[in-house]
């Protein structure tokens, strides 16, 4: 064993060739499907044409289609995949020594493109189907304002138009990032706005406001089905990005399969649960057939813990109340994390696949503390030199607790985990750590049971 073990080399590489041809869907296997959406006008499924007055035709058919296992990635899609793909596995020796830690470390690091997280691979696909469809453009919110970036990458590559409504707070706040969408050509506004109408009443409503995610994605679909030749698109949660992340376990699967490598644990973080959903999609679909086992842990901010003290229940996905009703782990649409939450994840649900696999019993989740996330954070970047995105430090900070577990125990697991992306744009938040102003804070069961009484009114749910 040791001998093989020896020959694996720090990065994984896959050969060009070798990046996946096709997406898995995962919710081919599961045996109780993922809720529908529903329309929360009528309190039923939505249907596909109901649907592609948001979203291009294709993304409709992707995000309905339960049964087919496997779907081809278009050429064009795979050739952009190219210019940054496939992503290195990378086997953590540098942290296991520092651990003083038997157990085996990899991570996929996603972080290896200019928007510097794993949301380019669905960006891509999206801005791909709506050029198909011959649009004009795409609408879409942006809060830091990674899936914003990825999207305004994709959109510039494929020569289509891109409005991007970015939380004011953030506008204003993270410029740097604002200005790397325009630098790809994007038209940013900042939300709440002038320019839509539901931005005008929030704006008359409340003068002087900073904005939050839920207004913009408002304001982003009023734009997108008020306007000739646009559609609507998401960087998380929807069954369609879970499918166009799934090359990130698939890449994984297959680094690992060259050297004989069976994980014992797969972790990740959760906001709204792609890069997750995509990091354990074929590796959950052993487990689903029954081929294979594997521990699969969630990672979520304590501040925003959707998992772990989240109720499973039909929800919106926008605090603006105007989106599909999603059935999902969900802390209502109304939460909104505490303004010290520094990291990440800030998403009130989860995606439907996810949620579902969960109360299955198929997965398991924690919740993690800011302050403990930037400590792991900081200790990754000295001793494997990668800056981390805080929302992919919640996976490091479960990944080395496991690995100090094994140090105890004696034994040699294997763990891998996702590490989503770079921090380069995170600094305001590392400053606050650094400068030792970081606090933790957790919501109380009565702030949350407050919460929950506005979840929806909808048949079978109480
Ligand atoms: C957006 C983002 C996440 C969280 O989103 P998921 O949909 O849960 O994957 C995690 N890490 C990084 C770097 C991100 O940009």
């Amino acid at each position: 064993m040791s001998n093989t073990e020896n020959k694996i080399p720090y990065k994984i590489y896959l050969s060009e060739n070798e990046i996946p041809k096709q997406w898995y869907n995962l919710r081919a296997d599961m045996k109780n499907k993922p809720a529908p959406l529903l329309n929360p006008g009528t309190g039923k499924p939505l249907t596909a044409e109901e649907m592609s007055g948001i979203f291009c035709e294709e993304l409709v058919a992707q995000e309905l289609d339960d049964t087919t296992p496997y779907i081809d990635i278009p050429q064009e899609i795979q050739d952009f995949y190219k210019m940054y793909r496939p992503a290195p596995l990378v086997r953590a020796y540098c942290l296991e020594k520092a651990l003083g830690t038997p157990a085996k470390i990899y991570y996929k690091f996603e972080g290896n493109n200019t928007s510097g997280s794993h949301k380019l691979n669905s960006a891509i696909a999206q801005a791909y189907y709506a050029k198909k469809q011959g649009l004009k453009g795409v609408t879409t919110e942006t809060g830091a304002g990674q899936w914003g970036t990825a999207l305004s990458m994709a959109c510039a590559y494929l020569g289509l138009d891109l409005k991007v409504y970015m939380v004011k707070v953030s506008y204003e706040q993270k410029p740097f990032r604002r200005e790397v969408m325009r630098t790809y050509g994007a038209d940013v506004t900042p939300s709440p706005s002038t320019t839509t109408e539901v931005g005008r009443k929030i704006l008359a409503e409340h003068p002087g406001t900073t904005g939050s995610l839920g207004c913009a994605i408002s304001e982003a679909v009023e734009v997108a089905t008020t306007n000739e030749g646009y559609r609507y698109v998401l960087g998380s949660v929807l069954n369609q990005v879970l499918l166009h992340q799934s090359v990130i376990g698939l890449e994984t699967k297959a680094a690992l399969d060259k050297y004989g490598v069976k994980p014992d644990m797969i972790i990740g973080c959760a906001g709204g649960g792609s890069n997750l959903g995509g990091l354990i999609a074929p590796f959950m679909g052993e487990k689903l057939r029954g081929e294979n086992d594997y521990r699969i842990v969630a990672v979520e901010p304590a501040s925003c813990p959707s998992f772990t003290r989240g109720k499973f229940a039909y929800d919106f996905c926008d605090t603006g109340m105007i989106c599909p009703l999603a059935k999902m782990y969900t802390l209502g649409s109304g939460f909104i994390p505490s303004a010290n939450h520094a990291g990440g994840l800030r998403f009130h649900g989860m995606s439907s696949t996810l949620s579902q696999l969960y109360d299955d019993g198929l997965m398991e989740a924690v919740a993690v503390e800011q302050t403990e996330v930037f400590e792991a954070a900081e200790k990754f970047a000295r001793i494997e030199g990668i800056l981390p995105a805080p929302e992919s430090s919640h996976a490091i900070k479960v990944a080395m607790d496991e690995a100090l577990k094994c140090k105890e125990t004696g034994e040699e697991k294997t763990i891998v985990f996702g590490l989503t992306g770079t921090g380069y744009f995170d600094m305001v938040a590392y400053e606050k750590f650094n400068d030792g102003k970081m606090t933790d804070y957790i919501p109380t069961d009565e702030e949350l049971e407050e919460s929950f009484k506005h979840l929806p009114k909808v048949p079978g749910q109480e």
